[in-house]
């Protein structure tokens, strides 16, 4: 059993399907400050699992605007698209234990979205339609031409999870989750946990978007025999209609804000105010982090006025 690692690591995971907005800012900020205020390490990991989506240059474009917003980082570990052989892995031991089977439901029978993030807001529960298939049944379908995807066995009752930020947070109903897609691709729940684990990372800050995922991703950390990081999930950007900030909210990325005239010090006191650190002016990151307590950021989301910003920003 390893002990909890001596040297704390928080992370950066952007995920480089379009430009870094507002959200993604925010919350790089507050994982930066949490590490650094206990002279932590930071590094960056790209989340590329997803090919089709993600493009190098937005990978370019995020490290260009950490950088600008004055978020370094200690180490870039290997990007997502490169991990196929440990996530293998990873997938080896779990059949081994016999906890992953062939699931041949099709995604209109299963009515869910696909993409490996946008299905963590409120992961649907398999009904189990393929955990006890007989072989004959599942030879039967192979020999049609059917590709499955591997899922995984979850418990009944998942793990409940002390968040720094939420508290304790009580298992909700199990499930069984895809670690590997059909079309060969390795789920981002499985890539997240082996990553971390491999990566030393101690404290994942993250959005809680992915709250609900949680208790999945220690259930399944267990399994493989990993160290748990400690969590805290933040609260995200919205704007004024209460809709999460994606990359359609062209006005509110990094580099329209940056083309509006802003200065990064100016955005970091805001994005600092806006968690109820210090009233708003202009700041560096380092200035912030002394004494910060991710336990006592303000839990309500964030509604940035985009006009407002850039007004001062430009004093
Ligand atoms: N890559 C994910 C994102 O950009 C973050 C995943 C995580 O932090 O665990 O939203």
């Amino acid at each position: 059993h390893a002990g909890r690692p001596a040297v704390t690591a928080g992370r950066f995971a952007p995920s480089p399907s379009g430009l870094m907005h507002l959200g993604n800012a925010r919350t790089a900020l507050l994982a930066w400050l949490d590490a650094r205020a206990r002279g932590g390490r930071v590094l960056l990991r790209i989340e590329d699992l997803d090919r089709d989506r993600c493009r190098p240059e937005f990978a370019e474009a995020i490290r260009a605007d950490l950088r600008w917003l004055g978020l370094d980082w200690d180490e870039e570990t290997p990007a997502q698209s490169t991990r196929d052989e440990a996530y293998h892995a990873a997938v080896v031991r779990l059949d081994a234990a016999g906890l992953v089977y062939d699931c041949f439901c099709t995604r209109r029978e299963l009515a869910v979205a696909s993409a490996p993030h946008g299905a963590a807001d409120e992961p649907p529960t398999y009904p189990g339609t393929c955990r006890d298939l007989t072989a004959e049944r599942r030879s039967q379908l192979l020999a049609e031409g059917r590709r499955p995807a591997l899922r995984l066995r979850m418990p009944d009752n998942l793990p409940r999870v002390v968040d720094r930020v939420h508290g304790v947070v009580e298992g909700s109903g199990g499930g069984d989750i895809v670690v590997r897609r059909a079309d060969g691709l390795y789920a981002y729940q499985l890539a997240v946990v082996v990553d971390d684990a491999a990566d030393g990372v101690t404290d994942v800050v993250r959005g809680d978007d992915l709250l609900p995922s949680t208790g999945r991703q220690v259930a399944l950390a267990a399994m493989l025999g990993v160290q748990v990081p400690a969590y805290a999930h933040v609260p995200l950007v919205i704007d004024e209609d209460g809709v999460r900030l994606a990359k359609r909210h062209a006005a509110l990325t990094l580099l329209a804000l940056r083309k509006a005239g802003i200065r990064p010090e100016a955005l970091v006191g805001a994005m600092a105010a806006s968690a109820g650190l210090g009233e708003g002016h202009p700041a560096r990151p380092g200035e912030l982090a002394g004494g910060f307590d991710i336990a006592r950021i303000r839990r309500d989301p964030w509604v940035p006025d985009a006009a407002a910003l850039a007004d001062a920003g430009r004093v």
